[in-house]
């Protein structure tokens, strides 16, 4: 049976143009900088994002890390959110390999720490205190349903940095999907950022990859992160064509995402037995609830693969649904049968 898979947009598989891509690059071993499809990604992903440089690396964990490396010392602290994917997912890595603390603050059902909260959490220079060298966002939000931080909000929090001396980083593993749910392109949601991952193995559809970006400072240094972490890959260029047909061909097709996962949410929304509110569906990440009693996160995401439809329980009575290439609105329209099917059969076997 074919399986409607909506459990994460790194499910995705890879275009026939990316494998023809693949195999046809030119490679060189790019530790010592001399693999011309690698170094063709880094100048794309510099140009795509209105900085001076760029650098191709595994994953999204490993870019957030390295920029955390990068940009604080040991005995420093970060500020970011209490749902960050950084502090939430990725191990704990910057205070397991680099010594430096989070300092959690609340993110806000859309995205964002408060401001005022941002600016009362920076250190004073006091004997007593770590420093706070960074101050980190997500855009957009993955557990804050997929949204995007506007360009007002991100430079509030620049202008906030700037006046403290602390750096900021943006986690923007979906800064493509932001860009296109906000009709605002990706330099004007950086630049108040000293540095901005962003993620080709999401909704971007390449198998492989992340990309840091930053000034050509920044990047330098960040290239001795990427190697002591292990991060240092030779033909890495195989990977990397991929990256360039994701940033050349498949960003302006995010818009379909977007519409599929409204017409997700709004054909859940007339459903019994599942909540969910459309409007505050911005992106291509549907959160959604079970609300009858029978039935729990893990029951229902049981019974809708028996349908073909693959969601994600993501917490006893939470699902996710992330819509991503190839899915189509008519696989949305099937999606929402079988669930129909499995809410109307309730719990009965
Ligand atoms: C997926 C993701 C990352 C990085 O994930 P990897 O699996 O390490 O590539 C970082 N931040 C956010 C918001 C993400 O969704």
């Amino acid at each position: 049976m074919h399986t409607i898979e909506l459990r994460s947009d790194t499910l995705t598989q890879p275009t026939p143009a990316m494998r023809k891509a693949m195999a046809e690059a030119p490679v060189g071993d790019d530790v010592f900088g001399e693999d011309p499809t690698v170094n063709r990604l880094e100048s794309l992903a510099a140009d795509r994002t209105g900085k001076a440089a760029a650098m191709f690396v595994a994953s999204g964990t490993m870019a957030n890390l390295v920029a955390q490396l990068t940009h604080c010392g040991r005995g420093s602290e970060t500020i970011l959110g209490d749902h960050s994917h950084v502090f939430y997912y990725e191990q704990g890595g910057a205070a397991a390999l680099g010594g430096i603390h989070p300092r959690t603050l609340p993110n806000r059902s859309d995205g964002t720490m408060a401001i005022a909260d941002i600016a009362a959490a920076v250190r004073p220079d006091d004997v007593h205190f770590p420093r706070t060298r960074l101050i980190l966002l997500e855009n957009t939000h993955n557990r804050c349903g997929g949204a995007p931080l506007t360009p007002a909000y991100t430079a509030a929090v620049g202008r906030l940095a700037q006046e403290h001396g602390v750096k900021l980083h943006i986690d923007g593993a979906r800064i493509f999907n932001a860009s296109v749910a906000l009709g605002v392109d990706v330099p004007a949601l950086a630049a108040p950022a000293d540095s901005i991952s962003f993620c080709l193995s999401k909704g971007l559809g390449a198998p492989v990859g992340s990309v840091l970006c930053g000034s050509r400072a920044f990047i330098a240094e960040a290239r001795r992160h990427r190697k002591v972490l292990g991060g240092g890959m030779r033909q890495a260029g195989v990977i990397a064509a991929a990256g360039i047909v994701a940033l050349t061909e498949m960003v302006d097709r995010l818009a379909e995402d977007h519409a599929n996962a409204k017409r997700l949410a709004e054909g859940l929304a007339e459903m019994d037995g599942v909540g969910v509110d459309p409007a505050g569906i911005n992106t291509n990440i549907v959160y959604f609830e079970v609300t009858r009693r029978d039935m729990d996160a893990p029951a229902l995401a049981e019974r809708l693969k028996g349908e073909g439809v693959a969601v994600l329980a993501a917490g006893p009575r939470q699902l996710r649904a992330v819509t991503h290439y190839p899915i189509s609105a008519g696989d949305i329209d099937d999606a929402l049968a079988a669930f129909s099917r499995v809410l109307e059969r309730g719990a009965q076997p």
